[in-house]
């Protein structure tokens, strides 16, 4: 670094400084948390070098949080910490080495026994109960002094007013308010329905509901919509939660344990975690923290590490704290799942049913694992509902570990050059007028359903994915290829395809090489062609899917083909049949007729019998249906069955696949690599199958060919 170590320090205090007042007093952070992790490390790692740049005001010697002016001050009884972080299993390894070393040196002879529990992304509190009765509720604040939010605590239901069973005289409780998952997003539709802003993620929703004046807006709400906005300030305080994670003062309690402490909480009435576990060795705490870490969207709420304390308070006193936080206590920060980076454009693109969406194209960045350069924004309403401009800094999350998703615009770092994005008024692929379907859709559509390119190549696709034929040659880029290099003009003509046909393309041949007469087929067009072959004979449910009707997904599929065991039987339905049909309702019975009216489409099932795809299956069930009530997660790989496979399994035998394990859970079929799930089916006793034992259950025998 080039930079003079002190006005290196300088900087980073006062970009650290903004940062903690935008995240702790406005709610409102403009850095990723990961970004904030960066400079707080550097600043510690700089004050390591250069001892004499220490100093108590640094950020590094105080818990972070600050009063704002908004509530009235209150002194804890006790001082609240702030935790070190750990990023890594080194980092770890050096607090168990240094709690060890602290135990010995203090010469208390007693192993440390590891409580471990998730860290809840949301925000610390402090609740003071006397003679069980809630007297006072305060924000974390400098960790001695906090913002008194008293008066919207009475208004969270989740935090007992009262206390229950043997009161003592007096307890200071710790926690953590945060909103589950699924109570954020409805929190968030319900600001968008009332014209209001959204929140970025779930910990600030809740730190925004916690720290409002409710009880001023309250006073002076004399508008009607002033007083809409107050109602849903109390709506998004009764969805806060709680979990306790700590006690402060008490008196009238003889406590010798953390653990302890909760089971005595969670007696007197206060919300406590299930999932903590006390453990004896390092490893064992390491792989708790695997656990989690991998299966942390299974976790009703945000959750952004594990932490570990020692469990025995006699060693958390000989241990004691820092001026920030305790030794005896240590949060494993997972890899981040927000990150920043630029919004280049918003495109648009043209799906198989004629779906317009817009889409983000950023500037590539590393996220939960994989570099991203693209999101979907779902709709035009979604992009003004989450108020980003092209040009934007934003922030980006992998949602459910998998999808990228933008979260919201980092407001503080507009320059002026950004612009809005404008939704096309026609097709980006044909130049059709695009419309909605209904008026009130926020989807638009792109209504040349038969011969847009966009649709056309995008249903193709479809044909090839593993939800409809699973044709391995066929995909995005051999889609393209056919209808661009005209070896078929739309997928009427798919099974008709020959080698020939392909011999005069590019995409599907090869240079020939020595002794060999002409262009022949590359990788690409042989396997294209033995998939189309093995593709005829794919179960019905397949092909009704393949055809890309509305609203119809593989589970659709499924119920459809068994009421109706062949296309001309489907054909010929009334939407009335078709709505008797378990799983389909009025609306997809609406849309299958509808698509069989239409004679391209019909010509499409035509061709495709022509050619020898399978239109009606043969082995119909009937009978007593084994599964039926039954619900299986599968889970890892299973040797010799693909996914799709088990679950048609399942599904035929009138069985339910689920994605996740609960109590409610019958079997989890476990193959190679299972993961959390499995873990989750131990901890809850759902039984556990392998694929020997779940062939047996299906009453097949184990195959060996392959
Ligand atoms: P912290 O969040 O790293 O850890 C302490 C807090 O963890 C406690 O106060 C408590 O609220 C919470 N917690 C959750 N579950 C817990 C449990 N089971 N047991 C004990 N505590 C639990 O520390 P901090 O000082 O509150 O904040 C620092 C962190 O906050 C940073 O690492 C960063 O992630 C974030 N931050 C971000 C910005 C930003 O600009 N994005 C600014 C400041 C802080």
């Amino acid at each position: 670094m080039t930079q003079d170590p002190r006005e290196r320090w300088q900087l980073l205090v006062a970009q650290i400084e903004q940062a903690r007042s935008q995240y702790y007093v406005q709610d409102s952070p403009s850095l990723s948390d990961a970004e904030y992790d960066v400079l707080y490390r550097e600043l510690e790692q700089l004050e390591t070098d250069f001892p004499e740049l220490h100093s108590p005001g640094s950020p590094t010697q105080t818990p972070g949080g600050r009063s704002s002016e908004l509530f009235d001050p209150v002194e804890h009884l006790e001082r609240m910490y702030s935790l070190d972080n750990a990023f890594s299993a080194e980092e770890l390894d050096a607090w168990f080495a240094r709690v060890e070393r602290g135990i010995a040196d203090s010469g208390v002879g007693e192993a440390p026994a590891y409580l471990c529990e998730l860290k809840i992304d949301g925000l610390a509190i402090d609740l003071v109960y006397r003679h069980g009765r809630l007297v006072s509720v305060a924000t974390r604040g400098d960790g001695r002094v906090g913002e008194d939010v008293t008066y919207n605590a009475r208004m969270i239901p989740a935090i007992p007013q009262t206390l229950v069973g043997e009161v003592p005289t007096l307890v200071e409780v710790r926690g953590e308010i945060y909103f589950a998952n699924v109570d954020f997003e409805r929190i968030n539709s319900e600001q968008l329905d009332a014209g209001g802003t959204v929140f970025a993620n779930p910990r600030n929703a809740a730190a925004g509901s916690l720290r409002q004046r409710i009880d001023k807006r309250e006073r002076e709400a004399r508008t009607e919509r002033a007083k809409a906005e107050v109602e849903l300030g109390k709506r998004r305080l009764a969805g806060l939660k709680l979990i306790v994670h700590g006690i402060g003062a008490h008196e009238g309690l003889k406590i010798e344990r953390q653990s302890q402490a909760y089971e005595v909480l969670k007696g007197l009435g206060m919300p406590t975690s299930d999932r903590v576990q006390v453990l004896s060795s390092p490893i064992e705490v390491a792989a708790f923290i695997t656990r989690f870490g991998e299966g942390r969207h299974e976790v009703e709420h945000d959750i952004d590490g594990a932490v570990v304390k020692v469990d025995q308070l006699s060693l958390q006193d000989a241990l004691g704290a820092t001026s920030r936080a305790p030794r005896w206590a240590i949060a494993y920060k997972y890899p981040p799942e927000v990150v920043r980076t630029k919004l280049l454009d918003v495109a648009v693109q043209v799906g198989r049913t004629g779906r317009v969406t817009p889409y983000a194209v950023m500037e590539p960045v590393f996220v939960a694992g994989s570099t991203v350069s693209s999101a979907t924004l779902h709709n035009g309403h979604e992009v003004q509902r989450k108020g980003v401009l092209i040009g934007d800094l934003v922030f980006l999350r992998k949602a459910g570990d998998v999808i990228p998703e933008i979260l919201g615009p980092v407001l503080e770092a507009r320059t002026g050059d950004e612009r809005p994005f404008v939704m096309p008024t026609h097709c980006p692929e044909c130049g059709s007028e695009l419309r909605p379907e209904k008026e009130a859709d926020a989807d638009i559509r792109c209504p040349n359903a038969r011969s847009c390119p966009g649709q056309l190549r995008e249903r193709l696709a479809y044909l090839g994915s593993r939800a409809a034929f699973d044709i391995e040659g066929l995909g995005e880029k051999s889609a393209r290829a056919l209808l661009e290099e005209g070896v078929i003009a739309d997928e009427s003509e798919l099974f008709d395809i020959t080698a020939d046909q392909l011999r005069q393309t590019t995409y599907f041949t090869r240079a020939p090489k020595k002794g060999e007469d002409g262009p022949q087929l590359s990788k690409a067009g042989e396997s294209l062609l033995e998939g189309l072959q093995k593709a005829k004979s794919q179960p019905l449910w397949r092909v009704v899917n393949a055809l890309s009707i509305r609203h119809i997904g593989p589970p659709t599929a499924q119920a459809i083909t068994r009421e109706f065991d062949s296309l001309d039987a489907l054909a010929g339905a009334s939407a009335e049949e078709l709505a008797l049909t378990e799983g389909v309702g009025a609306i997809i019975a609406e849309a299958i007729v509808e698509w069989f009216s239409d004679e391209w489409h019909r010509d499409i099932v035509a061709m495709w019998a022509a050619a020898g795809v399978r239109m009606r299956d043969e082995v119909k069930e009937t009978g007593p249906q084994p599964f039926a009530g039954l619900t299986f997660v599968i889970t890892g790989t299973l040797a010799g069955m693909s996914r799709d496979e088990a679950a048609e399994a399942v599904t035929s035998r009138g069985g339910k696949g689920s994605g996740s394990v609960s109590k409610k859970t019958s079997y989890v079929v476990v193959g190679d690599s299972p993961g959390s799930k499995y873990d989750k089916a131990i901890e809850l006793g759902v039984p556990v199958l392998d694929v020997e034992g779940f062939r047996a259950l299906l009453g097949t025998p184990v195959d060996s060919g392959e």
